[in-house]
């Protein structure tokens, strides 16, 4: 799917998405779609497109057609013993499974989602709308950026959040800061992009420190929790760590050592809603922030962003911007649409994910089917 706006960060420039999707179906008939959310490139994760496929019509799917049932709980079992990695080939799955439960239970994925996490009963109601912020790629200069930024906020965006590399980075951090004001909350995302030990690189890190940025997300290596820790003991700004967090045992490290004090949560990059919502729940008990960040989904993807979003956990705006922002026509029958005070409503009345795919556009799109049954 062509994208609207070419989106640049440290890692790639991504014009048009590849896009792998699930129609699942159980022996009841009830049936539901979803988006395994790796890109075309390992840039961001190792998982990729083609990486995803080999592994769902390998290993994953096969595996979960010889069960003779099966539950989001012995779903996460059978993975955590057959399958090392493939996060988000596996979240695909478990996701849509979540799903299916959903609609089999008669309620909207978000209310079972907000029941079945481990927070007290009082505060286990999914919010009816979420907050939205933009994320913006990099732009050819700070003028260009500070611009785009201007826009977003009149849009109604809740949060400017800009990707950012060592050398294009403070200046632009300024130039939007100075264009959209102090009220705006407004973060930084490098991707990993920044070295420790570079003197030019935490000398930029002060400086972005002092713009007043609600936080920095994922400044260093994806897999050094211990330096983000000494970093967060040495800036004021809250570090947000997005790549660094693969599940609930990293989050509960990053607790440990103080790495950050928020977490983007994407189900996808954690093998889906079981370590999503483990990951909320220890978030909201250790008083560390938490929202949904993107992969630029199709509007199923975001469906699925969004119930997660509804947590009262997620207290950080998401990147949950509506379908007119990525694609000229979503593959859902309604688009996802924004208030223009950046809401994005939570479909509560439907069963399931409360969204319909638009068949037809998607058949136009697909390159490529393959279909299993089981046994
Ligand atoms: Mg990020």
């Amino acid at each position: 799917m062509p994208l609207i706006e070419s989106f640049q960060s440290s890692g790639a420039t991504i014009d048009c998405r590849r896009v792998l999707l699930l129609e699942m179906t159980d022996t009841d008939g009830f049936r539901t779609w979803s988006e395994c959310v790796a890109e075309a490139l390992p840039t961001y994760s190792p998982d990729t497109v083609d990486t995803s496929w080999l592994a769902l019509t390998e290993w994953i799917i096969p595996l979960v057609l010889e069960q003779s049932s099966i539950d989001t709980g012995s779903l996460n079992s059978l993975f955590e013993r057959r399958i090392r990695g493939h996060a988000m080939p596996r979240a695909a799955v478990e996701m849509g499974l979540w799903t299916l439960e959903a609609m089999r239970e008669d309620e909207a994925l978000a209310v079972m989602l907000a029941r079945r996490s481990d927070l007290p009963a009082s505060n286990r109601a999914p919010r009816s709308t979420v907050m939205t912020g933009i994320a913006l790629g990099m732009m050819a200069s700070p003028d260009a950026l500070a611009e785009r930024a201007a826009v977003a906020v009149g849009e109604g965006y809740q949060r400017i959040k800009l990707k950012v590399v060592p050398g294009r980075d403070v200046d632009f951090a300024r130039a939007v800061r100075q264009r959209i004001g102090e009220k705006v909350p407004l973060t930084v995302d490098a991707n990993c992009s920044y070295s420790h030990s570079d003197p030019a690189h935490r000398t930029a890190l002060d400086e972005l420190d002092e713009l007043n940025l609600r936080m920095i997300e994922q400044p260093l290596a994806h897999d050094d929790l211990v330096h983000h820790a000494e970093l967060q003991r040495r800036l004021s700004t809250p570090i947000c760590l997005d790549e660094s967090i693969q599940g609930e045992a990293s989050a509960r490290a990053m607790v440990l050592l103080g790495s950050a004090r928020v977490v983007n949560i994407k189900p996808g990059r954690v093998g889906g809603f079981q370590q999503a919502l483990a990951i909320h729940d220890i978030c909201e008990r250790s008083n560390i922030a938490a929202w949904c960040g993107g992969m630029l989904e199709t509007g199923i993807g975001r469906a699925y962003n969004v119930a997660l979003a509804s947590l009262p956990g997620f207290t950080e705006p998401g990147d949950l911007s509506p379908s007119a922002r990525y694609y000229e026509r979503d593959i859902i029958v309604e688009p996802w649409t924004m208030d223009e005070h950046g809401s994005v409503r939570v479909p509560l009345d439907v069963p399931g994910l409360g969204i319909d795919v638009d068949i037809d556009y998607v058949d136009e799109l697909t390159v490529r089917r393959i279909t299993f049954a089981a046994r």
